[in-house]
């Protein structure tokens, strides 16, 4: 195969529960998993009765997605033409690397950004062009600077993983206006719900006036179907078809679809998510204040928090809360060793957290 496919890294996920409780000897029902930013309040339970009512898995899904873009079509004002369905949206970014960038080709992103960038870029050979962080953020000004001859697509996550920044909507605007028509932006907005009222913005509203911008989103995050693997993107036509012709044709299975209506509707359950999420977050960081630990502030369901001087600290501390029976996510991989990622739980399950960690700082 090609040395740049030898080359990659494989995505180091949260540890699964099973495998845990078996290395450490633990009880499964004990283990808290705090790793992989899912939603603590688990699937909605409208997008269980959605997935029950699928009656038959021995049947190909629609292909095309009818009903769940017209759902998509009803919450956003943007034709079916626009949409593009993903097996989570990470199948939307890598996708976007296979439709527009070739092999030696280049692709900017930001240092402390999400790890599928760079494997979206390795995979088809192109070269990446990794921008230095500000304030463990993504630096724009610097993003635009970076932009050689070849690039021909640019990732930004908004709010960031695995640091939790964000980028003003008017920034990320005034970046857009600047980015030569021909290169291809993402703009991941895995976690925009958790936005505050006052930092929404309407990344929707600018697809009609940016023909290169792909905004993608999951419904692994606030909507709780991470198990299900969905996700969209969504641009105009030029951007789409070009997502669809490469996809595979059945990317989304029939109950993620089913289950993707129902969430989406159910803004009941949207909103009791975010506001769990700000209570947890406030937990969390109270505590670290506390502690006197450093933190990067978080727009998403996660907190970055800095558990050491040295360069073991995240390991050894992950290490420590992993024989507690607490699963979080050391973020060596990400040039953060220093840093462990907290995915933020229900009250009890950060309770616990706080008080593993606790013991694994003395
Ligand atoms: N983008 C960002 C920034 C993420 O953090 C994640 C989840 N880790 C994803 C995309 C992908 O999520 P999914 O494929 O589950 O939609």
């Amino acid at each position: 195969g090609p040395d740049y496919i030898r080359a990659i890294a494989p995505y180091q996920g949260g540890k699964p529960i099973a495998e845990v409780a078996r290395e450490f000897g633990l009880d499964e029902a004990k283990i808290v998993k705090l790793a992989s930013n899912e939603n603590p309040l688990g699937m909605p339970e409208s997008a269980r009765k959605a997935m029950a009512g699928v009656a038959d898995g021995g049947r190909y899904p629609d292909g095309n997605g009818f009903e769940l873009k017209a759902a998509l079509t009803e919450k956003y004002g943007v034709p079916a033409e626009w949409i593009t369905l993903g097996n989570g949206s990470n199948d939307i970014l890598e996708l976007a690397a296979r439709a527009f960038v070739q092999t030696g080709q280049s692709v900017v992103y930001a240092e402390y950004s999400f790890a599928v960038y760079p494997l979206a870029t390795q995979a088809v050979g192109a070269r990446a062009l990794v921008v230095r962080a500000k304030d463990y953020g993504h630096d724009l000004d610097a993003m635009l600077a970076a932009i050689e001859d070849d690039t021909r697509l640019i990732f930004i996550a908004n709010p960031n993983n695995p640091t939790g920044t964000f980028i003003p909507g008017e920034q990320v605007e005034a970046f857009l206006k600047k980015v030569p028509a021909h290169i291809v932006v993402v703009l991941d907005e895995a976690y925009t719900e958790f936005l505050s009222a006052e930092q929404q913005y309407d990344s929707i509203a600018w697809v009609a006036k940016y023909p290169n911008l792909l905004v993608s989103r999951s419904m692994s995050k606030v909507y709780g179907l991470a198990g299900l693997r969905i996700g969209y993107g969504i641009a105009q036509a030029g951007i789409t078809d070009l997502l669809n012709r490469i996809r595979q044709p059945f990317n989304v299975n029939a109950f993620a679809q089913a289950a993707a209506i129902a969430a989406l509707r159910d803004t009941d359950f949207v909103a009791r998510s975010a506001t769990l999420n700000a209570a947890g977050y406030r937990q969390f960081t109270t505590a670290f204040d506390e502690m006197g630990l450093q933190y990067v502030p978080s727009s998403g369901n996660f907190v970055l928090v800095k558990v050491g001087e040295d360069a073991g600290a995240g390991a050894r501390v992950n290490l420590a809360l992993l024989k507690q029976g607490i699963i979080v996510r050391p973020v060596g991989n990400y040039g953060l060793p220093q840093w462990i990622r907290i995915s933020i739980g229900l009250e009890q399950e950060n309770t616990l957290c706080i008080a593993a960690l606790k013991k694994a700082l003395v």
